[in-house]
């Protein structure tokens, strides 16, 4: 990592290896603790990775998702695609249906996937208001508005934002949902 670190500056390839290291590293149960050695190294990568999607990279998605990683948000890293036609799955907290959640050109709502019939009985999703977004979803919202990426900057008001389950109508917190039902195993049993 400070190798890949003195060369990113110049090299875009050395930035994208960092973090695919980072976010291989934060798969681990050990992750954090191992790139929390050196955290120098991971602020001069985060910086590089914040300066490069300044300038508005053709590959934003991929980037963003790299500044995730070498940022220790390792989950949303992993979790984003790039709210293009993104579908999550995800338990209702209060009756345990299992709830697909669609962000992106298929539309923003809650449903039943049935396989027959497709996604029935949809619910639109609740955005978030921006002076309502929890972190990590208020930074990641900020960065995106900053650099002109209103498709990503509406994700993540939708994914932070709360679905209606289509099984009990209750409203629950997507980002809430999908976090707890992808805890890595070394957190489950904290
Ligand atoms: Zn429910």
């Amino acid at each position: 990592m400070p190798r890949l670190a003195d060369l990113a500056p110049a090299t875009a390839q050395a930035l994208e290896l960092a973090g695919a290291i980072a976010r291989g590293t934060l798969q681990h149960p050990d992750g954090e603790v191992l790139l929390a050695g050196r955290p120098e190294v991971l602020s001069r990568l985060r910086d590089l990775a914040d300066q490069r999607l300044r300038s508005r990279p053709a590959e934003y998605d991929r980037v963003f998702g790299d500044l995730l990683a070498l940022a220790g948000q390792y989950h949303w890293s992993a979790a984003l695609e790039n709210f293009a036609d993104d579908f999550y799955t995800v338990p209702c907290p209060h009756c345990g249906a299992e709830v697909t959640i669609a962000i992106g050109a298929y539309g923003f709502y809650s449903a039943i996937r049935d396989w027959d019939r497709g996604d029935v009985e949809r619910r639109e999703l609740l955005p978030a208001q921006v002076e309502e977004l929890p972190d990590p979803g208020r930074w990641m919202h900020a960065t995106a508005v900053r650099d002109g990426q209103q498709r990503i900057a509406e994700g993540i008001r939708h994914l932070f934002g709360r679905a209606e389950c289509p099984t009990c109508a209750s409203a629950f917190s997507v980002a809430d949902a999908y976090t707890s039902a992808n805890l890595p195993p070394a957190l489950e049993t904290a």
